[in-house]
């Protein structure tokens, strides 16, 4: 008997083999690498991963499919495949992936939490060594953005990588069909970021967009609690109009500011 479908799982099973192979090869697996993958199902990337991989790590919330998938690997004799039953979100991934240097994230994951798991594999103190992920044609978009269009979920992406879309994919290659088109998103981790205290940065970041309708200056006066003449200071000294919106920051603008304003918040 065909299993349910999940909606609360956010359950859309990639069906189309054409773009199963744009992700492994957007993958670049090689045999001495391990990689991580959320959220399953019923293997369709999984099994492809798993003939290039070292090690393929998955979790799977749902335990129906993960019992399913236990039993494939057990009656194909594949030995490279581990499952765990558990939620991404609520599982320690850091104490999973502290042992491991070199891993990579691919992954087609609920549309709920992809952009959660991107920016958590991002900015790990051992970030993954490559992202692969299925994510909505609109997270897509906002993790590509330029200047003008920035959001904090652009600022974070490209501070700490460089993304890029490898293909839009409609609906039709799901099943079931979710409402809205994807996109298979490549994210390369940035090595060596020169930023000396990323929670500062991050704070920052978050302080900018607080309020997307005020001055960066106004958002960062209120939530940082900083002295007006000393963020007007920070500004000049960076090269910042008083009146810019976050939305309009260049990534290095960003790291500048932390700079400028370290010690202040
Ligand atoms: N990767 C598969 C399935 C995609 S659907 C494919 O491409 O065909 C998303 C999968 O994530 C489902 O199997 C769902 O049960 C699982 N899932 C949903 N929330 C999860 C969570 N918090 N942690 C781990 N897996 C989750």
């Amino acid at each position: 008997m065909p299993l349910k479908t999940l909606k609360s799982l956010g359950q859309n099973f990639l069906v189309d083999k054409n773009i199963i192979k744009k992700i492994i090869s957007a993958a670049d697996m090689h045999s001495n690498e391990t990689v991580f993958e959320i959220g399953p199902g019923r293997g369709a990337i999984t099994f492809e991963l798993a003939k290039r991989a070292k090690k393929v790590i998955a979790i799977e919330k749902d335990r129906g499919l993960a019992e399913e998938l236990q039993k494939t690997i057990k009656s194909q004799g594949l030995s490279n495949i581990e499952i765990i039953h558990g939620d991404a979100l609520k599982i320690n991934v850091e104490t999973l992936r502290r042992n491991i240097s070199n891993y990579k994230v691919i992954s087609n994951p609920p549309y709920d939490i992809a952009s959660r798991l991107l920016i958590d594999f991002l900015i790990s103190d051992n970030p993954a060594y490559k992202i692969v992920f299925v994510v909505q044609k609109e997270i897509a978009q906002k993790a590509i953005a330029k200047p003008g269009h920035n959001t904090l979920f652009t600022v974070l992406i490209q501070t700490f990588g460089k993304p890029k879309i490898i293909t839009n994919i409609p609906r039709s290659c799901f099943s079931p069909q979710p409402r809205v088109d994807s996109a298979i998103l490549s994210i390369d981790p940035i090595k060596d970021i020169e930023i000396s205290d990323k929670n500062k940065f991050i704070q920052l970041v978050k302080a900018g967009f607080s309020s997307k309708r005020k001055f960066l200056i106004n958002n960062l006066s209120n939530k940082l609690k900083i002295e007006r003449s000393k963020l007007q200071a920070a500004f000049k000294e960076t090269g910042l109009n008083e009146k810019i919106r976050a939305e309009k920051l260049e990534v290095n603008e960003w790291k500048d500011l932390t700079l400028s304003l370290k010690g202040l918040y």
